[in-house]
């Protein structure tokens, strides 16, 4: 089978021929993949910053966002069919008797770091022809998605981060009274970055009925900006606006969602909070000069107004499942938004480019299996 794949002893990135895989047990199912996205995390491994090959090879697959399409169930699955869509998840349990989130399929939780992740951590992706796994690795995905569940993956990011804020916000009763969709009216959010990881968070709070504000690099007619806009949220340009201004006129923030990895920033924000305010991390910096900050003033700030620092990773299936039905949802009530999220379609054959980012874009993506 084609795929393409980081060889990181030789600095090398090719497409291979690599084997296909030879029995799908009863509990398996066997995946055509059809698209891969192109995220951070990629251009992180290509750049050979990022990443672990399995042991006992000399290469990882890249991938791990992905689209597929099943074309054998094994004999013991039940709910999956043959030409279903599907969305395999990244991590793999570490497999110890002690671990309780991965012997209860928690592993986005797993408490050894043993745990291993497609197409990122000493596990192959998903960028090659096919793929066999359990089929509670996979989340079914309507028809209906076909061109835009390749989103599911990094739209998990941001459900599992809102996911826990709502059993956060649980300490707070007089914020979860509100009945409807989405628990966010009366709550404001500022979202950092807009990225895909950002964007996404920034629709997903906008849907749930947060004032949703999102902060970042880009001019105010740029088209994340007008993105941003059109479901409902403000955008504010960074270029021209310090961030204590900017949260000067927002006044209180109930919910800081951050997506740049940029801790500079995101620490001078953390200084900002107020009364019971969450502050949800989800980017991964590289390594980076060190730089000062007020450590006390965060302190007293965190302990007197009861603030709630979460760091979030990789997602459960109950964040999956939350990413196909939203998906599903937006399609209808906001089909626009996908030109923006989207950016492109291209071939294995364009990585290079893709991965140095000479082919910008929000989430490129990648045709696998013809
Ligand atoms: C992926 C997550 C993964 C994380 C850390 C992200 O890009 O979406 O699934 O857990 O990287 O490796």
């Amino acid at each position: 089978m084609r795929a393409l794949a980081v060889f990181p002893e030789d600095k090398q990135i090719r497409i291979i021929d690599h084997p296909e895989p030879a029995k799908t047990w009863p509990k398996q199912l066997r995946v055509k993949v059809l698209e891969v996205g192109v995220c951070g995390t990629d251009k992180e491994i290509a750049r050979h910053l990022h990443g672990d090959t399995p042991k006992d090879d000399a290469y990882m697959i890249m991938h791990h966002e992905a689209l597929g399409e099943v074309l054998e169930v094994g004999a013991e699955v039940k709910g999956f069919a043959v030409g279903d869509l599907v969305v395999p998840t990244v991590r793999r349990p570490c497999g110890w008797m002690e671990c309780m989130p991965c012997s209860m399929d928690r592993q986005d939780f797993c408490s050894t770091g043993a745990y291993t992740e497609r197409g990122i951590v000493k596990a192959h992706g998903f960028a090659t022809e096919q793929i066999v796994d359990e089929a509670k690795c996979f989340v079914k995905v309507p028809a209906a998605l076909r061109d835009v569940g390749v989103l599911v993956e990094p739209l998990t990011i941001a459900e599992k981060g809102l996911l826990q804020v709502w059993d956060i916000q649980e300490r707070l009763p007089w914020r979860t009274r509100h009945v409807g969709r989405g628990k966010g009216p009366k709550l404001r959010a500022l979202v950092l970055g807009a990225g895909p990881i950002g964007l996404l968070g920034a629709v997903l709070l906008a849907d749930n009925g947060f004032d949703t504000h999102v902060y970042s690099l880009e001019d105010s007619d740029d088209p994340r900006a007008k993105m941003v806009e059109s479901v409902g949220a403000s955008y504010h340009c960074a270029k021209n606006l310090d961030v204590k201004a900017l949260w000067k006129t927002l006044g209180d923030v109930d919910i800081v969602y951050e997506a740049t990895g940029a801790s500079k920033l995101s620490f001078s924000v953390l200084e900002l909070m107020g009364p019971n305010g969450i502050f949800v991390f989800t980017g991964v910096p590289g390594r980076k000069e060190p730089f000062e900050f007020d450590g006390a003033k965060v302190m007293r700030n965190l302990v007197l107004e009861n603030h709630v620092l979460l760091g979030t990773v990789n997602a459960g299936m109950d964040a999956f499942e939350a990413a196909v039905r939203d998906l599903a949802v937006w399609q209808v009530k906001w089909p626009h938004i996908f030109e923006t999220l989207i950016s492109g379609r291209y071939d294995l054959e364009d990585h290079a480019g893709l991965y140095d980012g000479s082919i910008p874009g929000v989430k490129n993506v990648m045709r696998v299996a013809k």
